[in-house]
């Protein structure tokens, strides 16, 4: 793992996690945070994020896995020889990927087309 490639999937994972959240969970209360994105103490950037509880656990839980995953060059978690995610946290993970990939995807191409 490195600086770059742990901030650079943090991202990806808060944007992920947070549209799921705003499109799913809009009638369930959130509260507001920040996840502070750090590499061997060194704080490498900060997420604020408005989330129901269950996805701010997936949150924290998906980021506490990424920050210590033992690969040198992180294969992609989805293709990963041993994965480190709880089967339970793996399923919602897996959802909130799935329809947030088809959300994003979505935007793309309606952007192609209606812009
Ligand atoms: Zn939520």
């Amino acid at each position: 793992m490195t600086p770059e490639k742990l901030q650079n999937d943090s991202q990806t994972l808060h944007r992920f996690i947070q549209l799921h959240c705003d499109k799913k969970h809009h009638d369930v209360p959130k509260k507001k945070g920040v996840l502070e994105v750090a590499f061997q103490e060194k704080s490498l950037c900060e997420l604020p994020y408005h989330l129901c509880e269950e996805c701010e656990t997936l949150f924290i839980y998906a980021y506490g896995r990424l920050k210590n995953c033992p690969h040198e060059h992180k294969p992609s978690c989805r293709k990963c020889p041993n994965p480190c995610y709880e089967k339970s946290m793996w399923n919602k993970m897996a959802k909130v990927m799935m329809f947030s990939g088809m959300q994003l995807g979505l935007t793309k191409i309606r952007k192609l087309f209606f812009k």
